[in-house]
Parts: structure tokens; C-alpha cells; sequence
């Protein structure tokens, strides 16, 4: 068999699964999953090797219409993934008749790679439901092949997978064979501590924070990490710390004990939690943050 490579880029709104999607299809946890909006903030990667292919996966930040710097920046990374896809995957939620960003929508329709809707949360609804909102995005799409999933329960994913084994182009592989994904494992211990925020604080104080981690030492036996959670005003350092520390120390313990599996080596994590005033609002800082597409 010849050998086959390309990319297959997830977009899609806020909060319908497509991180959660993107983590079946990978077959690991390497792409963070909460219950709300915006978790992902980058543009992430997923790569998946056999004998016979290779698949890149891009899970992007939901589709939004911009409020501030953050915003423009996360729509570029989706822009991106728009014009580098060899298949685009957009994920759909049942109940849902449009797209936030319209301009992508066009896009979508516009540009010529194929393109496979996943209908997920069919868990949460019915076939007369699950029937009419396959009719209707067929409408909106007319080259959409749709596939009803349920991304959590795994179910039909199998069918969506194959599909776009079938659809990959011929291709010697993007990336070495043995490397899982783009981001250094820094990226993604950063990202565990961000899933805690979100876990655990309200209203602004996940979206106005970040993680940025300062040291990652390796000394064979222990891996020494020292983290620093930025926030935009003095107050949600308060908010975030806690009561006696309380805050902080619960997400430095969670935090600790899923980087231990994921990295399979004990951890000790060090945190500090400061003010970088406004930064979502600055360019200068954003880029600081890898914001820069
Ligand atoms: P993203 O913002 O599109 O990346 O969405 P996530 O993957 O982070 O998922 C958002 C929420 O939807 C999480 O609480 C998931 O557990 C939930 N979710 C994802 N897929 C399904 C599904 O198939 N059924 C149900 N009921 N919930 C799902
Ligand atoms: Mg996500």
C-alpha cells in the first residue's frame, strides 16, 4: 500500500466537543477537556502513526466573534487550520442551527477540501431530532458528508475514522513517526494546571488567567517543575491563592497527580501566582504568551 499523510483539522464552536473528539480519535489525553467555552486556547496537535499512514490532527480554539486581543489571536490559529487542512472536520452539536463566525462558514463553503460534519451529543437527543439536524446542515453544506457521533461515549466514531483513512491524501509523513505531538511536554503541563482553573474558579477568573511555566528539570528520578499562574488584577491573586492557600494548593495537587501520569515520573511542583496586568488586552504580552500565529 502506498503511503498516506495529511491534515485533518477539527474546527467548530465553543463547548461542543471538539477536543473530546479529537482525544478518541488520538487515542490519548492530549488535548484538555472542561465543560466550558474556550478551553482551548491554541491550536493543538495530534498525531497519529501506523505502517500505513499518518494523521495530523489540529484541534482549534471554538469559533467566536471577537471581544479583545485573545479573541483575534485564537481566530487565528483557526484561520490557519482553515487553509493548511486536507480534510476538515467540523463539529456540530445536536441542537445546533449556526455558526458564531459566519465569515468561516463561508470559508467553509468556499474552499474545496472535503469536508466530514460530526454530529456529536446524539447521546443527549433523538433520531427524529438527530434526522432533521443532518437534513439541515446538508442544506447549509452541500459537499458535507455527516457522520452522528458521540464523541464521550465513543460511539460511530469508528465509521467517522474510517471515512477519513479513505479520504487521506498520498503522502510520505509531516512528522517523525515517533513523536506523538508538536508541543514540548511543557505545553502540556501547563495546560493541566489551566484544566484545574477551569475546574475550580468562576466567571472571569479561568479566562483571565495563565500558565507559564518557568522551570522543567528533569533529574532522572523527579521532575522539578516551577510554574507561575499569571492573572490580570491583584484581586484574583487573592481569589485564586484562596482562604489559608486553600485555592492554590488544591489545584497544585491535582495538578501534581495527573502530570505524574502523564509524564510517568513523580513530580514536584512549585507554584507562584502574579499579576501581569491587563495581559489578554496587550499585544506585546500575548506574544510573550505564544500567542503569535
Ligand atoms: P470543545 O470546546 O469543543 O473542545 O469541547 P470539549 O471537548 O471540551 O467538550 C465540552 C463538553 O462537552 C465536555 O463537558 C464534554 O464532556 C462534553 N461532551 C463532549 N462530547 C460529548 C458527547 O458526545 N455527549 C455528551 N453528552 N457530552 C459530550
Ligand atoms: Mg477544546
Amino acid at each position: 500500500m502506498t503511503h498516506k499523510a495529511g491534515f485533518v483539522n477539527i474546527i467548530g464552536s465553543p463547548n461542543v466537543g471538539k477536543s473530546t473528539l479529537m482525544n478518541q480519535l488520538v487515542g490519548e489525553r492530549i488535548s484538555i477537556i472542561t465543560s466550558k467555552a474556550q478551553t482551548t486556547r491554541h491550536r493543538i496537535m495530534g498525531i497519529v502513526n501506523t505502517a500505513d499512514y499518518q494523521i495530523v490532527y489540529s484541534d482549534t480554539p471554538g469559533l467566536v466573534n471577537s471581544a479583545y486581543a485573545l479573541h483575534d489571536s485564537m481566530m487565528k490559529f483557526v484561520q490557519t487550520a482553515l487553509q493548511d487542512a486536507d480534510i476538515l472536520l467540523l463539529v456540530i452539536e445536536v441542537g445546533e442551527k449556526k455558526l458564531n463566525h459566519l465569515e468561516t462558514l463561508d470559508k467553509i463553503v468556499a474552499s474545496d477540501v472535503p469536508i466530514l460534519i460530526a454530529l456529536n451529543k446524539i447521546d443527549k437527543s433523538d433520531e427524529v431530532i438527530v434526522k432533521e439536524q443532518m437534513e439541515f446542515w446538508k442544506e447549509k453544506i452541500l459537499r458535507a458528508e455527516i457522520f452522528p457521533i458521540s464523541a464521550l461515549h465513543g460511539f460511530n466514531v469508528d465509521s467517522l475514522f474510517n471515512r477519513l483513512i479513505e479520504l487521506l491524501p498520498k503522502g510520505e509523513p509531516f512528522y517523525d513517526k515517533e513523536d506523538l505531538t508538536d508541543k514540548p511536554l511543557r505545553f502540556f503541563v501547563s495546560e493541566i494546571i489551566r484544566e484545574k482553573i477551569f475546574i475550580h474558579y468562576k466567571k472571569e477568573i479561568p479566562y483571565s488567567s495563565e500558565v507559564e511555566i518557568e522551570s522543567f528539570k528533569d533529574l532522572g528520578h523527579i521532575i522539578h517543575i516551577n510554574a507561575n499562574i499569571m492573572v490580570e488584577r491583584p484581586s484574583q491573586k487573592g481569589i485564586i491563592i484562596g482562604h489559608q492557600g486553600k485555592g492554590l494548593k488544591r489545584v497544585g495537587t491535582e495538578a501534581r497527580k495527573d502530570m505524574e501520569i502523564f509524564l510517568n515520573k513523580k513530580v514536584f511542583l512549585q507554584m507562584h501566582v502574579k499579576v501581569d496586568k491587563d495581559w489578554r488586552s496587550k499585544k506585546t504580552r500575548l506574544k510573550h504568551y505564544g500567542y503569535n500565529s
